[in-house]
């Protein structure tokens, strides 16, 4: 997966964090919440996604959100199937996407 957004990953830690899913530093170090180990895959993706991106995007631009939904839609476990008529996806996470987990990923911002 680290491939194909064309970032470089060193290393990876899985360890407890008090507040967030996961962080990262722009040298390519990962690490990601125990607890994330216990969530649905959606959502240990979108964190991963989310790490991954933000080592080429430190930010949350716009560039950072289209990408992340377009992998994340790439990536997801079949969105066409899920009834929502393959057309479109589900619309919750737009706009305020980032809020919505109580430990949202937004938290882990750099
Ligand atoms: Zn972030």
């Amino acid at each position: 997966m680290a491939d194909e957004i064309g970032v470089h990953i060193t290393e990876i830690h899985i360890r407890n964090m008090k507040n967030k899913w996961a962080s990262c530093s722009t040298t390519g170090r990962l690490t990601f919440d125990r607890s994330l180990l216990d969530q649905p895959r959606e959502t240990q993706l979108e964190a991963i996604l989310h790490e991954l991106l933000h080592v080429r995007y430190p930010n949350h631009g716009r560039m950072f959100k289209r990408l992340l939904r377009a992998y994340l839609q790439q990536e997801g476990p079949d969105r066409q199937g899920s009834g929502s008529g393959g057309k479109s996806k589900p619309r919750e996470g737009v706009g305020s996407g980032e809020d919505r987990n109580r430990k949202g990923v937004a938290a882990v911002a750099t």
